[in-house]
């Protein structure tokens, strides 16, 4: 997930703590999900674990965590956050590849948002590979 806008920054985000529900969406909490990525502590073992983890990251704003997720080559110089988006929910279609035991793999998803209130999604298939040891975003192969 590449989105990215110039608009300025707008309100916070929505307040999540390592109690709450995981955004991704996984039966668990955030500071047992993707909050344990984010801070650095552990690092997504599967492509689909990276790609919740960065959409979690969309939903939380952190951008430090998206940029270093990011392939080098593919890399933006930074990520800036739409405030007229609220990200709802996230759905992953299909998977290849991707797991330990493999350097590259992707991730088919449906990511639904809101626009000023207007229900609405975002779908896209991303590539990830395997850059010096940990699973990072490429490109997306498609985006619809
Ligand atoms: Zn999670």
């Amino acid at each position: 997930m590449s989105r990215r806008t110039s608009r300025p920054r707008g309100p916070a985000a929505p307040r999540i703590t390592s109690a709450s529900p995981c955004p991704c969406g996984l039966p668990t909490t955030y500071g047992e999900c993707c909050g344990r990525f984010h801070s650095g502590s552990a690092a997504a073992p599967t492509c689909e674990a990276l790609m919740r983890s960065r959409y979690a990251a969309f939903v939380v704003r952190d951008a430090a965590y998206l940029l270093r997720t990011w392939h080098p080559e593919t890399r933006p110089p930074g990520v800036d956050f739409d405030p007229s988006m609220r990200w709802v929910r996230l759905e992953i279609l299909d998977t290849t590849e991707g797991s330990a035991f493999h350097s590259a793999g992707t991730v088919t998803f449906r990511a639904h948002y809101t626009d000023d209130g207007r229900p609405d999604s975002l779908h896209e298939k991303s590539r990830f590979a395997r850059h010096e040891g940990a699973w990072v975003y490429t490109t997306a192969v498609f985006v619809d």
